[in-house]
């Protein structure tokens, strides 16, 4: 049977070439009720491609959740939004989707006219030609996931911004890709690897300063997952951050005006007081075990359970535990570590999940490391780079 996007080599192309590309490839006849999974109409460059179809397990399907614990319904000032049917416990998967489209966040049309142009009339006009490459990829879309795209906010409407790009910009959702190839300073100033993601249903959930939910996307599943970060309570809307939680009120509601609604979480209702304590819990120092409970008591009192300085806090106190040679507190911060399977640090913390495992392996327990110092330089390698079962004696 035909396959709809069949594959072409890829290396000829420039590096800021972009290609259209259906993700999972599917079949010319494939349909939702035949591939439930679902697809993703993709815009990305040949490395972003390549990087995809390298993952040798791409496409495993998608991680289900054990029941469905949420619905659609309007709230009262931000149209609608995903609340809870039943309590979600702290680390469940709430959903997890393939987007709908997959696009970079800037365009690199090169545009040969623009020198006559002033700034404004620059901006339309690449805005112009950036909306005519969404709107083929938005016709690549299958009837249904058109309709569902269709149906988001756009609150893009008078910007300039056409209907298929003011959409995206609603409601799109971070991807890197390639994940480590770009810099931060890369990502962030020429918006090189940076991608945006529409789904059906992620995208329709609403922002809190302090969000009880963290989107995550699987590159091997293809799907977007999303994570409750504490337990939450049955009638609870569902939350997630569109912007920089370290960053002080004022800041966060700027970043916020082109999704077109003011914040009136308790975060920035009582700004006056909460800036300070969030800066404090996002900054603090940690010099010892108090000081790392004390930093994350902040971070769960602030609501910033989904911040990586929350899971990085938890790496350091388990570290702290197993300098002092206190194995069973240690693995269960490890533990707390692993079920926040969205996070980076989950997949080091899966060694030491258990107390013998941290006193055989762990380079640090009891000031391990210095003993192995002690004992040469030829057991470094061993101590410090081999932690496989069976190399640490
Ligand atoms: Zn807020």
């Amino acid at each position: 049977m035909k396959e709809r996007d069949a594959l072409a080599p890829t290396e000829e192309l420039p590096e800021d070439a972009q290609l259209y590309t259906t993700q999972p490839s599917i079949f010319m006849d494939t349909t939702p009720e035949s591939y439930p999974d679902g697809w993703t109409e993709c815009l990305v460059s040949p490395d972003a491609k390549a990087f995809i179809l390298s993952q040798p397990e791409f496409p495993a399907p998608l991680l289900r959740p054990s029941a469905l614990q949420y619905r659609l319904s309007p709230t009262p000032d931000k149209g609608l939004g995903l609340f809870c049917t039943a309590k979600i416990r702290a680390n469940d998967l709430i959903l997890s989707e393939r987007p709908l489209t997959l696009t970079p966040t800037s365009s690199s049309t090169r545009m040969r006219f623009l020198k006559e142009l002033d700034a404004r009339e620059q901006y339309l006009a690449a805005t112009h030609e950036w909306e005519k490459s969404l709107k083929f990829l938005f016709d690549r879309l299958y009837p249904d996931y058109q309709a569902a795209f269709m149906g988001l906010a756009n609150s893009h409407k008078h910007d300039g911004s056409g209907l298929v790009g003011g959409i995206i910009r609603t409601n799109g959702l971070g991807v890197i890709l390639p994940p480590n190839k770009y810099s931060l300073e890369e990502q962030q100033t020429r918006r090189k690897g940076v991608y945006s993601a529409v789904c059906k249903e992620i995208s329709r959930v609403n922002h809190s300063c302090s969000p009880n939910t963290t989107a995550h996307f699987d590159v091997i599943t293809f799907s977007f997952q999303l994570f409750a970060v504490r337990d939450i309570a049955q009638g609870e809307e569902l939350t997630l951050t569109y912007t920089d939680l370290k960053a002080p009120a004022e800041m966060r509601q700027s970043d916020l005006e082109p999704y077109g609604f003011h914040c009136t979480c308790s975060a920035c209702a009582t700004s006056c007081t909460s800036d300070a304590l969030r800066e404090r819990s996002m900054t603090m120092q940690i010099d010892n075990i108090d000081d790392g409970l004390l930093k994350l008591a902040l971070l769960e009192e602030q609501g910033l359970e989904s911040s990586g300085q929350y899971c990085k806090t938890l790496e350091t106190v388990m570290e702290l535990y197993i300098g002092i040679g206190d194995a069973d507190n240690a693995s269960t911060c490890a533990k707390k570590l692993v079920n926040r399977r969205w996070s980076s640090l989950a997949s080091g913390a899966k060694l030491y999940t258990s107390p013998l495992a941290i006193e055989k392996f762990h380079p640090l327990w009891k000031g391990g490391g210095n003993r192995d110092l002690e004992r040469g330089a030829d057991n470094l390698e061993c101590s410090f780079g081999g932690l496989e079962l069976g190399q640490a004696e």
